[in-house]
């Protein structure tokens, strides 16, 4: 699978589309999920053309990994999430992924319900 340039969170990072930002750096943009599962739902993505979790972790550079993981910690402790999160990052059909841009789910702020559904 080839990244697709035209995917929402790529124009979210050019600028094309707003997003309610809540941190930017060189490498990191966070924003609020458009579709709040949870009192706070931010999404983490790297600026780097990234389908998933996995093509991130194996082919981004050492820097934008270290950088998107600090970021991450940067992220959480501005949040208020004292007691507690969940991080997700969903991947392909399986793993119900909308958007095939990587990001990382940060939902908080209540207690979350089970991670999987039983059915
Ligand atoms: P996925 O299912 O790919 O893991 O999650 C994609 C997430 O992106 C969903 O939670 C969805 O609500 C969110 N989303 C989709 N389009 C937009 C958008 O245009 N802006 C923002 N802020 N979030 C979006």
């Amino acid at each position: 699978m080839t990244y697709d340039d035209q995917n929402i969170f790529a124009k979210i990072i050019r600028g094309e589309i707003p997003c309610d930002k809540v941190f930017e750096n060189d490498h990191v943009l966070a924003f609020n999920d458009i579709s709040p599962q949870a009192k706070i739902h931010v999404l983490v993505i790297p600026k780097g053309a990234y389908i998933d979790i996995k093509d991130f972790n194996k082919n981004a550079s050492d820097e934008e990994i270290l950088g998107f993981n600090r970021a991450v910690a940067e992220i959480i402790e501005q949040l208020d999430v004292a007691q507690g999160f969940r991080s997700i990052a969903n991947s392909g059909d399986h793993g119900g992924q909308e958007v095939p841009h990587y990001h990382l789910h940060l939902l908080g702020g209540q207690p979350l319900a089970a991670m999987l559904s039983k059915d």
